[in-house]
This record gives C-alpha cells, structure tokens and sequence, in this order.
C-alpha cells in the first residue's frame, strides 16, 4: 500500500502554535490584520529600537527570562516547603 499522499498532506499541515519573534524578544508573534503578515507587538523588543537602546532591550528581554526561571524555581520550593511542613505536622515530632 503507498502511503504517499497520506504523508504528503501530512507534511504540509501547518504547525499547530504560532511563531515566536526569533530574532527580538521571544514573544508569540500576533496576525497583523491589515497585511496578515506575523508581527510582533512587544513594544520593547530588540528589533524596533538601534544603539544603545537595542542594549537596553536586549538586556530586559535577558533579565525578564532570569525573572521568569526565578519566579518558577520560587514556585517550586514554596510547594516543597508546604509538603515538608504537612509532613513534619504529620509526623508528631513537633
Ligand atoms: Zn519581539
């Protein structure tokens, strides 16, 4: 059995989330609706600015990761910090 216009449809299907601004910020990029070309809309991205303010952005697109990751990790221990207080509660060691 040839599998080949299965594969082929397969193959083009578009994907499934949208693109992210690869060369800027990072964000998902939104469908302008005048030229329904991919923009995006973070006003301080690295590519609307030249010079030292594409510095400036490109360190506040480096700090708001640093923020995102710390923020996650600060979510972690607060959860693992409630399960340790439950468990020694738990325990009757107190
Ligand atoms: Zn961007």
């Amino acid at each position: 059995m040839n599998n080949f216009p299965r594969a082929h449809d397969k193959w083009l299907e578009p994907p499934d989330d949208d693109p992210t601004c690869e060369d800027g910020c990072g964000d998902t990029l939104v469908r302008d609706s005048y030229t329904y070309e991919w923009i995006c809309v973070n006003k301080f991205c690295p590519t609307k600015f030249d010079g030292v303010e594409k510095e400036m952005a490109e360190a506040l697109v480096e700090y708001m990761e640093e923020v995102h990751t710390l923020k996650a990790r600060l979510a972690r221990m607060t959860r693992e910090n409630v399960r340790l207080v439950e468990a020694m509660s738990n325990s009757g060691l107190e």
